[in-house]
């Protein structure tokens, strides 16, 4: 049996037609870009902004001193990060944050 299935989503015109657009620049079917967004969106993944090790959001640990993710192969957090470095990976969480619509773990 095929895994796929046909699902009627309701989308803003404009934002549609902006997709369309950028997966014709990438040479990317929408369904294909659709479901990657999707399988992110249920099922998050990080890079450790230190080893790049990627893990996933839900299985990693937070930290009880910071409130971060924890990597789980060298065990990085806020915690050991210069206030300059924190700021730049704080951002960049917001990011998938506004992605997520809400926090990431
Ligand atoms: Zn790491
Ligand atoms: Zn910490």
């Amino acid at each position: 049996m095929d895994p796929k299935t046909r699902q009627t989503v309701t989308v803003d015109k404009d934002v549609l037609n902006k997709a369309k657009k950028v997966c014709e620049d990438k040479h990317i079917p929408l369904s294909g870009a659709i479901e990657n967004f999707l399988n992110f969106f249920s099922n998050p993944w990080v890079y450790c902004f230190k080893c790049s090790e990627k893990f996933n959001v839900g299985e990693a640990e937070l930290c009880p001193k910071c409130g971060w993710l924890k990597c789980p192969k060298c065990g990085i957090c806020r915690c050991g990060l210069d206030e300059t470095t924190a700021i730049a990976v704080y951002h960049m969480r917001k990011v998938y944050e506004d992605l997520l619509s809400g926090r990431v773990k």
